[in-house]
C-alpha cells in the first residue's frame, strides 16, 4: 500500500499542518511505500524569490523531519527533483474537464475576490493529481480542506482510465482523521496560512505565548461556567493533553471560576512540552544542512524510479513513444 502526501514549504508549519497531515504521516510511516514530498513545484504559484524557495523548501524538509519523518522507512524528496511530475501533467491536462477545475476552491475562491488568478493556480488540483498517481498512491492522508482535490484527482484517473481503456492509472482515497480534520486558529477558524490566524509548531516561545492568549473567547467572566466543548482554546488542548488531563480542564470550565486566561497557560504549556523533543532535533538537524540535503536526493532517486515506471505505463496507453 503506497502512502503519499506533500506540504507546500509557502511558510512554518503551523499546528493545523502538523495534526491534521504531519501526524498522520508519521504514524503512517512504518514501510518504505511511504512517500512525503516538499511541494515547491505548488509553492512557484506564491512565491517568486528564488532564494526565498530555496530555503523554505529545506526549511520544510528539516521540519519533517524534527517532527518524526524517518528517511530510514519513508521516503522524503523535493517535488522539483522528480521532472517526469511535470511531463504526467501535461498528459492529465488533455483529459481534464475546465468545468471541474473552475469548482475547485483555491481558484474560485480568489476569482470571488476579485483577484487575477494565473493559469498555474487554475492548474494546481491537476498537478497535484499528478503528484498522486504518478506513484501508484493509494492512500493520500490530508486535512479536510484537501478532500475535493482528491476527488478531483480520482476524477481525472477515471477518465483517463476510460478514454484510454486502461488501467494504467491508479485511484487513490484521501484518510483524514475525524478529530484533527480541521484545528482551529487564533480566531476560532480553521488555522491557515492564508487566514494569518496560525500558532506555528516551532514559534519562539514568548511568541507562541502571546499568539495563545490573542485566540478569541467569548466574554463570560471568570466566575461564570463555561462550555469547552464550543470553546476553540478547549479544542486545542484536546490535541495536546491526555484524556485525564482533559477531562480535568472541561471539569474546570464547567465549575466557573477560571477564566479563559488560565485554560490558554495550560494549552501554551502543553505544547510546549509536546513539541520540545522536536524544537531540540530540528536545532540539530539546522547544523547539518549537507545531511539534509542527502537525504532529499537519497529520497528523489526512489521516488524517481517509481515515477519513471508510472509515466511509461501512461505514456504507452496514449501512444507516446517508448522512452526506455
Ligand atoms: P494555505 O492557507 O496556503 O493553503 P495551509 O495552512 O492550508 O496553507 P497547506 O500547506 O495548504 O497549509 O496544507 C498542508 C496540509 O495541512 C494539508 O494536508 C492540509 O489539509 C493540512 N491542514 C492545513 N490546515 C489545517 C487545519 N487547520 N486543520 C487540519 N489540517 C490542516
Ligand atoms: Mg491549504
Amino acid at each position: 500500500m503506497r502512502v503519499l502526501s506533500g506540504i507546500q514549504p509557502t511558510g512554518r508549519p503551523h499546528w493545523g499542518n502538523y495534526f491534521g497531515a504531519i501526524a498522520q504521516y508519521i504514524a503512517l510511516q512504518n514501510n518504505e511505500q511511504s512517500f512525503y514530498f516538499v511541494a515547491d513545484l505548488h509553492a512557484l504559484t506564491t512565491i517568486r524569490d528564488a532564494q526565498v524557495l530555496r530555503d523554505n523548501s529545506h526549511s520544510a524538509a528539516v521540519d519533517l523531519l524534527a517532527l518524526g519523518l524517518d528517511p530510514q522507512q519513508a521516503t522524503l524528496f523535493l517535488q522539483s527533483d522528480i521532472p517526469e511530475v511535470s511531463e504526467l501533467t501535461w498528459l492529465l491536462m488533455t483529459v481534464t474537464q475546465m468545468s471541474l477545475l473552475e469548482k475547485c476552491h483555491a481558484y474560485k475562491d480568489k476569482k470571488a475576490k476579485g483577484l487575477a488568478a494565473d493559469a498555474g493556480l487554475f492548474n494546481y488540483p491537476v498537478l497535484m493529481a499528478a503528484d498522486i498517481l504518478l506513484y501508484d498512491s493509494d492512500v493520500v492522508p490530508v486535512g479536510a480542506d484537501q478532500v475535493q482535490h482528491i476527488e478531483v484527482t480520482r476524477d481525472i484517473a477515471q477518465r483517463f482510465n476510460v478514454i484510454y481503456g486502461t488501467e494504467a492509472l491508479t485511484l487513490p482515497n484521501g484518510q483524514t482523521l475525524d478529530a484533527t480534520a480541521k484545528v482551529p486558529g487564533t480566531d476560532g477558524e480553521k488555522m491557515s496560512k492564508s487566514y494569518g490566524n496560525t500558532i506555528e509548531v516551532f514559534e519562539a516561545p514568548k511568541k507562541m505565548r502571546k499568539k495563545v492568549m490573542s485566540i478569541k473567547t467569548d466574554s463570560k467572566t471568570v466566575e461564570e461556567p463555561k462550555d469547552p466543548e464550543t470553546c476553540p482554546v478547549f479544542a486545542l488542548y484536546k490535541l495536546f493533553a491526555e484524556e485525564a488531563q482533559q477531562a480535568e480542564l472541561a471539569g474546570r470550565y464547567r465549575a466557573g471560576g477560571m477564566g479563559y486566561g488560565d485554560a490558554k497557560q495550560a494549552v501554551y504549556e502543553a505544547a510546549l512540552a509536546y513539541f520540545a523533543e522536536a524544537r531540540e532535533r530540528r536545532a540539530e538537524l539546522e547544523k547539518t544542512p549537507d545531511t539534509v540535503r542527502d537525504i532529499l536526493r537519497d529520497g528523489a532517486i526512489v521516488a524517481r524510479a517509481k515515477g519513471q515506471e508510472v509515466l511509461e505505463r501512461v505514456r504507452s496507453a496514449c501512444g507516446l513513444s517508448a522512452h526506455q
